[in-house]
């Protein structure tokens, strides 16, 4: 069964509309996954979500895992049920924050040992037991365990965790093949770091091995922007073309136009839900601080013509003055809108790939930009 298809390719682009199935609903790409991390997108309800067109997100392996654990997600039957979102979930492997959040972490080929950064208590997080965590959760995408590299990076190094990580990958392929409700996707992650020819070699290893789909991980952390777009240019076209490629963990709307236009389906980023709590609000023309004094007065919606509660009732000067007195209202409100920005723009996007548009959607976007 071919759980994607694609329904429109752009002719002057990668850009292609698609359509993924997984148990709980189908998701039309491109696609934008709001961050849940804790079994929750902070400070909004599901009803929130999907009145904001979300129709999937994702939970954090690593953080449910060590709370509540899954002796109480389990009773729910996984993350579903428990946080009582009805939809499409994507969870990660846990691996990013083990080696970023964990203390003491340790690899070897086995998995990785570290601590916890609630407790200190000792965990072994191998590709078996992350896929076991992840069909305890419920979820409908499976992300396999990857080792994650700081940048920048050695050739050597680089090249050393790439080949973990595939043989982790045919770890996690083999023990979900094993345990799998036959629902569950499992997507392989290509590292590489920002060598072209690595990527290159982790692409045909992990394709080697068949997933549902593709991501590129180790993107976005903290190499300039025209070396990610760069890396991604030419990673995502060697990634099998019937499958999902997802980029991980990016970025800002200008970054989603561009890596639409080169291929990529998937994407889930930070920033819509914690810019937000920060005061940062995006919109057609940019993103604005909301704190800024040039709102003090001003009686207009965040972005006219924008759909969203937010928007259909608020002023800029009602969020400005919520933001600065620390009201929780701001935080909901804020996460509102840009959340709805983020999947309108995906939205968007995808209507203007059907209709043979992109072009001059991409056109427009980039010129609207202050
Ligand atoms: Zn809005």
């Amino acid at each position: 069964m071919n759980e994607f298809e694609i329904i429109a390719r752009d002719s002057e682009s990668r850009a292609r509309a698609g359509l993924l199935q997984t148990a709980h609903g189908d998701i039309e790409t491109p696609v934008f996954m709001p961050v849940g991390t804790l079994g929750t997108v902070k400070s909004l309800t599901p009803e929130e979500l999907l009145e904001a067109g979300a129709r999937i997100i994702l939970g954090n392996t690593y953080h449910l895992y060590l709370r509540p654990g899954c002796e109480v997600i389990g009773q729910f039957s996984g993350l579903h049920r428990f946080m009582n979102w009805k939809r499409a979930i994507l969870t990660d492997s846990g691996g990013f924050q083990v080696f970023s959040l964990a203390k003491l972490s340790k690899t070897s080929e086995d998995g990785v040992t570290f601590q916890s950064h609630i407790d200190g208590s000792a965990h072994l997080l191998t590709p078996e037991k992350s896929v076991e965590i992840q069909l305890c959760l419920g979820s409908d995408i499976i992300m396999c365990l990857d080792q994650c590299i700081p940048y920048p990076a050695e050739r050597g190094a680089v090249r050393e965790a790439l080949a973990l990580t595939t043989r982790w990958a045919g770890r996690c392929k083999e023990f979900r093949d094993r345990h799998t409700r036959g629902k569950d996707l499992l997507f392989g992650i290509v590292q590489g770091g920002m060598f072209n020819d690595l990527r290159s070699e982790s692409v045909a290893e992990l394709a080697e091995i068949g997933f549902h789909g593709y991501a590129v991980g180790g993107l976005s952390v903290g190499e300039p922007k025209d070396v990610m777009l760069e890396i991604a240019a030419a990673t995502l076209p060697q990634l099998p073309g019937e499958k999902p490629k997802y980029i991980m963990g990016v970025g800002t709307p200008a970054d989603l136009v561009n890596l639409v236009d080169l291929g990529a389906d998937m994407f889930d980023c930070v920033m819509p839900t914690r810019n937000a709590r920060n005061g940062q609000l995006f919109t057609g023309c940019g993103a604005i601080n909301i704190s800024n004094a040039c709102f003090k007065q001003d009686i207009e919606p965040v972005e006219s013509g924008c759909r969203c509660y937010t928007c259909r009732n608020y002023s800029k000067a009602y969020l400005r003055h919520l933001f600065l007195a620390k009201e929780l209202l701001a935080y909901r409100l804020n996460t509102i809108h840009n959340v709805h920005f983020y999947l309108d723009l995906m939205k968007r996007m995808r209507a203007a790939i059907c209709a043979g548009e992109f072009e001059t959607f991409k056109k427009n976007f980039f010129s609207d930009q202050i």
